[in-house]
């Protein structure tokens, strides 16, 4: 079921510009050339071209109830893919035009400064950034402009995929099975080999002008060390990848302290590489069982999208609607604390001062870090979610949010709430020697593996190192954590 166009209402068709009048690319989360359905059909049309991304750091690029502000590790990733997508377009032979402001208001501007014919943008899932679209259709017909919306990055067409029944699948396994029988992505689109430009192309502002970095202070110190954003980076770290790891990913992706993940997420957040790309380059290695599951975890991605599409409300509020109504704690003290690493369990700490420094944090360990912030602590899953909406440089609107509802118990084919995991047993299965932890919590180095997960068994190695004590004990905390959950439930079943 490959994507198919779709359009915006507000006038939008598919009939191609006619005769030289200039057309609009807007730029939003696909920063790339390759695979690119609007910038691809713009060059195939021969007339000029004008590439544009509005940095709209406020609302996210969106509209609507769902627009929310960047977080700031995604914006520190945004200048330098804007970098990064600035030089290729201009290589083409059109450079990106940067403005700040509101797409549906600064492109409908331009459009009528520059004559457009047509706005040419590829749909986007994200329910703030359809609103925008739709928003920008109605005011670009009002100025006799078309709005061309092409297919999106997905490959799933969530308003096509249906249960037996009709229904909207709640559970992963009968989706990806779904998915597997019925969907062939299509072949990802070439970069265009070059590009028209504007003969007056109009000015755009200074990349630096949008203070997309941190300054004072400057926080970015281990994500420059961390991370290279833009296209040729995601398709060197998708080659690292196919040609080293996946192999053992199946067996290896659980582990924090080994490099067996693909680490394409903020790549594919940012669309500098699609599904679809990454897709069709795995399946081209052969089949093994490193390549089938690695597959299915793109299927959460898209699951994840799947559900943010039917509950586009997603972010705020839990999809089973009796965890509204859930008694959680507040606690700022003990919401910094965990946000700090300092809760005393040494792999959630690991995992917090992970994600604080390289705006990344390892699946399985994401995994632990929610279970005890909505557990142990008893605090929100929204306020897990916002945090990594904050932090993470692949901070998605879709996977984040369904990934906290999963953890919380609350989300579509959730971890069930009573399943609580226990830090201490974790840790010790999946980082058994305590690398992970020495490498992020490195006043625990000297602490023996034995004791690297639990290092208050041994009071006087932990006063010497500074290392906290436990802030909550788990064996209490879990039965706090039980009891509040059967309150809900019994309330739900009344
Ligand atoms: P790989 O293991 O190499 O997987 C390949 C790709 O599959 C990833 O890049 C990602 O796009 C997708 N993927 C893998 N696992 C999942 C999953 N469980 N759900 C959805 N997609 C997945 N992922 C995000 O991209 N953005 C988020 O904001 C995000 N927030 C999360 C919050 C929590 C609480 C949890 C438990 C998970 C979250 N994830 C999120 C999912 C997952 O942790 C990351 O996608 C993964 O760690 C990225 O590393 P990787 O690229 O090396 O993954």
């Amino acid at each position: 079921m490959p994507a198919s166009p779709t359009a915006a209402s507000g006038g939008a068709s598919h009939v191609a510009a006619s005769g030289g009048a200039p057309v609009i690319v807007l730029f939003r989360d696909d920063l790339r050339i390759a695979d690119h359905p609007a910038l691809h059909a713009a060059a195939a049309r021969g007339v000029p071209v004008l590439p544009v991304f509005v940095v709209d750091c406020d609302h996210g690029l969106g509209e609507g109830p769902q627009a929310r502000p960047l977080g700031g590790a995604v914006r520190w990733w945004l200048h330098h893919s804007l970098a990064s997508l600035g030089e290729r377009l201009a290589a083409l032979g059109a450079p990106l035009v940067l403005r700040g402001g509101r797409p549906a208001e600064v492109v409908p501007q331009l459009a009528a400064e520059d004559g457009a014919a047509a706005v040419l943008v590829n749909h986007s899932l994200n329910p703030a950034l359809a609103e925008s679209e739709r928003l920008l259709g109605e005011r670009l017909a009002a100025l006799g402009c078309r709005l061309e919306v092409m297919p999106h990055d997905h490959i799933v067409d969530p308003h096509g995929l249906r249960t037996g029944g009709g229904r909207v699948f709640q559970v992963f396994t009968p989706f990806w099975k779904a998915v597997r029988a019925t969907v062939t992505p299509p072949p990802p689109l070439p970069a265009p080999e070059a590009l028209r430009p504007l003969p007056a192309p109009p000015a755009g502002a200074p990349l630096e002008s949008f203070r997309l970095l941190p300054t004072r202070p400057d926080w970015a110190g281990g994500l420059r060390e961390t991370w290279t954003p833009g296209e040729d980076a995601a398709w060197q770290a998708l080659e690292d990848f196919l040609g080293r790891r996946i192999v053992s990913y199946r067996t290896g992706r659980n582990i924090p302290a080994e490099p067996a993940t693909s680490r394409l997420s903020p790549h594919l957040r940012f669309g500098e590489i699609t599904v679809r790309q990454v897709w069709h380059a795995v399946t081209a290695t052969g089949d093994s069982a490193g390549a089938e599951h690695f597959l299915s975890e793109l299927g959460w991605r898209e699951f994840s999208v799947y559900q943010g599409v039917h509950a586009p409300d997603m972010a705020r509020r839990s999809l089973r609607h009796s965890y509204d109504a859930f008694p959680w704690r507040q606690a700022p003290a003990d919401l910094a604390a965990w946000q700090q690493g300092r809760t005393g369990y040494p792999i959630v700490d690991a995992g917090m001062r992970e994600l604080w420094h390289t705006g990344w944090m390892h699946n399985r360990v994401r995994m632990i870090v929610g279970s005890f912030l909505v557990k142990d602590l008893l605090l929100s899953w929204q306020s897990g979610e916002e945090w990594f909406h904050d932090t993470l440089v692949d901070a998605h609107w879709a996977s984040n949010a369904a990934s906290w509802q999963w953890v919380a118990g609350c989300g579509a084919d959730a971890a069930p709430y009573f399943r609580v995991f226990n830090p201490v047993l974790q840790g010790e299965k999946f980082d058994p020697r305590g690398q992970y932890v020495r490498r992020w919590v490195p006043e625990l180095r000297s602490i023996s593996d034995r004791l690297i997960h639990r290092p208050w068994e041994s009071p006087l190695e932990l006063a010497a190192t500074g290392y906290p004590q436990p802030m909550v004990d788990h064996g209490a905390a879990r039965h706090r954590a039980l009891a509040a959950w059967r309150s809900i439930k019994e309330e739900a079943e009344e």
